[in-house]
């Protein structure tokens, strides 16, 4: 049997039922599909349904405040995906009457979507041949033809782009069959997948050769940055603290965080520092006490480590200006923000 009707069979008997799945609403695919970017299944699932609990349709998403958006993403991370999203829901609304283009040359030049999720959302909602490459597919595909160009290169990617295209080519149902080839990535072809179980044993090459374990082929390593964040949690006898938003277009952008000090190495206390009486200089702050606990955290991203510790100042004065310790789950703060606040604050 080809393969590509064989996985469409196996897809059919073994898809699991997951939200985004009950009708190929665009609305519903779109917000799914950028959710699971960089996410598990198993957060992805509650984070899709209470995001649609909030936004049901295009027109509630596009009508929101983006503070609000932010705030339903809070803790999934790279958060403009969720700004981006909520760019483009305006942009659906008002510019094309609500109506979800429907080619992949409409939909990528729309804010937030890019090839995967264009080719995605039009071959899921409106059977366009085009094939969808995620790392499940990256990693099944170049087992199974035994591509030996490394897929974090352009030349990788476009290869294994090829081979989907003459697959899904075959099909009637390319929506189908893209949802099945990132099934199968996920479900059977993992990193470390039982080969002897596999219905494409007999095909694959990179089993047939024993080379499941180099292939993919990978070049590149990632590099890791390491940054410190020392946050500076002054605690008002009114109750009230300094917060700001995030305005660089870095991590954690648009969301909210305490007055910060970021240092190339690791500073033992950074009250000590020069950056600190100069941090108060600039705020015209005067503190004579400077009591203080410092809480560390360690805090792991894709591509960064931060090292975060958080200066819990006691005053003996008061916070002009500042907000309200109380009401600060008002705000969108990256997660090991908001796990400090829980914990230490409220
Ligand atoms: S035989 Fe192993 S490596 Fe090949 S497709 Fe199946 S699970 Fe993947």
């Amino acid at each position: 049997m080809p393969l590509e009707i064989e996985l469409l069979k196996w897809y059919s008997l073994n898809k699991r039922d997951l939200p985004w799945r009950k009708n190929n609403d665009p609305y519903r695919v779109w917000v799914s599909e950028i959710i699971l970017q960089q996410t598990r299944i198993t957060q992805g699932k509650k984070y899709f349904n209470d995001f649609i609990d909030k936004f049901p349709t295009i027109y509630d998403l596009a009508n929101s405040d983006e503070d609000k958006v932010l705030k339903s993403w809070q803790g999934l991370g790279y958060y403009n995906r969720a700004i981006n999203l909520h760019k483009t829901s305006k942009i659906i609304v008002n510019d094309l009457g609500g109506k979800f283009p429907t080619t992949y040359d409409q939909l990528i030049k729309l804010k937030g979507i890019g090839d995967y999720t264009a080719s995605a959302i039009s071959s899921i909602c409106f059977d366009k041949y085009n094939p969808v490459v995620d790392g499940n597919v990256l990693r099944f595909i170049s087992r199974i033809y035994g591509v030996k160009i490394p897929i974090d290169s352009a030349q990788g990617k476009k290869k294994i782009k090829e081979l989907a295209n003459k697959l899904i080519q075959k099909t009637k149902t390319p929506g189908d069959f893209n949802q099945a080839l990132m099934e199968f990535g996920a479900l059977s072809c993992t990193p470390f997948p039982d080969c002897q179980l596999c219905i494409f044993n007999s095909k694959c090459l990179a089993f047939k050769k024993n080379k499941v374990d180099s292939i993919p082929v990978k070049t590149q390593k990632k590099k890791i940055r390491k940054r410190y964040f020392n946050y500076l949690v002054f605690k008002g006898n009114n109750g009230k603290t300094f917060i700001n938003q995030r305005k660089e277009k870095d991590i954690w952008y648009k969301l909210y965080q305490f007055p910060l000090i970021e240092k190339d190495v690791l500073d033992d206390d950074i009250l000590l520092s020069s950056d600190f009486s100069e941090y108060l200089k600039n705020n015209k702050l005067k503190i004579s006490n400077t009591k203080h606990e410092i809480i560390r955290y360690k805090h792991v991203l894709s591509h960064q480590h931060l090292f975060i510790a958080f200066y819990l100042i006691n005053l003996n004065t008061v916070v002009k200006d500042g907000y309200d310790i109380s009401n600060l789950n008002d705000f969108t703060f990256p997660v090991p923000i908001s796990n400090f606040i829980s914990k230490y604050l409220i």
